[in-house]
């Protein structure tokens, strides 16, 4: 028997949009968008551009940056609901991030530990915001993805895992190849479809829980945990 495992996607996924394009737009000088198309055109890889992208911005920003994005960020409705649901079936649940930690832990305080979020890390001891990469790609990835969610799942998950991956982007669809099942919107969605794998449409976390119980795995892993544990 599989048991389930959730892998969720951080910008786009559980916050409505995403959180380094608007930091950019607010505090970046203009350079910060050539550096943005170089990415979109693999000119240059992720880790790269969003490395550069923050360097253009000062470390003493730090706060500022902190409150413009919890201020307006908009969390997907029935996030808190669906992840207090699959912490209570014993499914581990992971938040694999792009981000940078200095607003994804503030932005996911009281929800989900720090343990369990993987994201990039922001030095501010020098003038310009330096971006540490504590989860890059390992041997099997050449993408230079940052952040690298195929390598995590790796590190994360064994044979014997069912790999729910949750999320909306260019950067899940590598992490999708490697799930059972892939909940997706937007991007990620298209690329399901094309690329025919396992995956199931969202748009809230509220649809996402109602469709969570019906996943025949999750269920015959509940009911063998809750059978053992009566016996
Ligand atoms: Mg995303
Ligand atoms: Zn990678």
């Amino acid at each position: 028997m599989k048991k389930p495992i959730v892998c969720c996607d951080f910008d786009g996924t559980i916050t409505k949009n995403d959180n380094i394009i608007r930091i950019m737009k607010h505090f970046a000088p203009s350079e910060w968008t050539k550096l943005k198309d170089d990415v979109l055109t693999k000119e240059i890889t992720i880790q790269e551009g969003v490395g550069q992208m923050f360097q253009l911005l000062k470390s003493d920003q730090k706060e500022a940056i902190q409150s413009f994005i919890l201020e307006d960020t908009e969390i997907r409705e029935g996030f808190k609901q669906f992840v207090n649901h699959v912490k209570k079936a014993d499914i581990p649940f992971y938040v694999l991030s792009g981000g940078m930690d200095f607003f994804v832990y503030h932005i996911l305080e009281g929800i989900v530990e720090r343990e369990d979020i993987f994201c990039n890390h922001a030095s501010f001891h020098e003038e310009h915001i330096q971006i540490e990469w504590p989860h890059a790609c390992d041997s099997q990835c050449q993408n230079g993805c940052g952040c690298c969610k195929p390598s995590i799942i790796r590190e994360l998950t064994s044979e014997n895992d069912f790999i729910i991956m949750i999320g909306d982007s260019v950067t899940d669809v590598e992490a999708a190849k490697h799930a059972d099942l892939t909940f997706a919107r937007d991007y990620l969605l298209n690329e399901c479809k094309e690329l025919g794998l396992v995956h199931e449409e969202y748009e809230t976390f509220i649809d996402l829980k109602a469709q969570f119980d019906q996943i025949k795995e999750v269920k015959e892993w509940q009911t063998k945990r809750t059978s053992a544990g009566r016996s």
